[in-house]
């Protein structure tokens, strides 16, 4: 099989040529990166579980009415998704406090968020990826302001289903990050979710014992990271096809 010319490589995937006009193929990779790339590494078998992950919640979001960029699985390390202009903006929704927030404003890592708590970021690695406002955001262009209603509402509803999704399975949502990515058919453009939903961008904290199952794990060297995001996927009922041993996606046998 030739391979597909590559149109974009991140840190945790990559964007292949789709086959028909308007799609990609979406590839997860094992690779970790944290503060602003400072740190690296690789979490063995971690592309395997968030496809599957990504894939799930993408799903169940799209059959609530929430358009994403999610088409089908293909593979272990695979989905089809529909090609988009991406907004450079990432939206983090809070529910408790932790992270940049605790850090930002000393706020005790933990706390209960009076409300859910909106906030933006200019995707700009070699800025640092700065916290902006929706006037720094439709004030640049990066989006305008009916674009930033339908992306706070989407966010607020992925965030109560997703509340209720992982409640349901012993897990809080502390936070998580989105983009969002504009789809453009015949006349028409409308906003749309894109990107992965997984453990690499989410901070889940399971309800009895306030384990991280998350890449905190990773970011602050608690070890234990693929076997957290295992334990995510097993909690929703996702375990990958080929189990725990077959988690490197498929090898060249001699
Ligand atoms: N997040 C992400 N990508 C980023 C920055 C943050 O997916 O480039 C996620 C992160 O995993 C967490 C949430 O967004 O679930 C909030 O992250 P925070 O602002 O606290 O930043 P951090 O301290 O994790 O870098």
């Amino acid at each position: 099989m030739s391979r597909r010319k590559q149109v974009y490589e991140g840190k945790a995937k990559v964007l292949y040529e789709g086959p028909e006009p308007g799609t990609l193929v979406q590839y997860f990779k094992d690779d970790a990166t944290a503060f602003n790339n400072q740190k690296k590494g690789t979490i063995t078998g971690k592309g395997v579980i968030n496809n599957r992950i990504s894939e799930h919640i993408m799903t169940l979001l799209g059959d609530i009415g929430v358009p994403t960029h999610f088409v089908r699985r293909l593979n272990m390390r695979e989905q089809l998704v529909k090609e988009v202009e991406i907004i450079p903006v990432e939206v983090v929704v809070r529910n408790i406090a932790a992270g940049s927030l605790s850090t930002r404003l000393g706020i005790a890592e933990g706390t209960i968020l009076p409300r859910s708590l909106v906030e933006f970021f200019y995707k700009a690695d070699e800025l640092g990826d700065p916290m902006v406002t929706e006037e720094h955001i439709t004030c640049f262009g990066w989006a305008t302001p009916p674009e930033m209603d339908d992306i706070i509402a989407m966010s607020l509803r992925v965030n109560d289903f997703l509340s209720g999704l992982f409640l349901g399975v012993g897990i809080r949502l502390v936070d998580f990050k989105l983009e969002f990515g504009r789809l453009y058919q015949n006349e028409d453009m409308r906003i749309i979710l894109a990107d992965e939903i997984s453990p690499d961008n989410c901070r889940l904290w399971d309800i009895r014992t306030n384990d991280k199952l998350d890449k905190d794990r990773f970011r602050r060297d608690l070890g234990g990271v693929a076997d957290a995001y295992r334990e995510v996927a097993r909690r929703l009922g996702i375990l990958p096809e080929g189990g725990p041993r077959d988690m490197k996606g498929p090898e060249v046998m001699q």
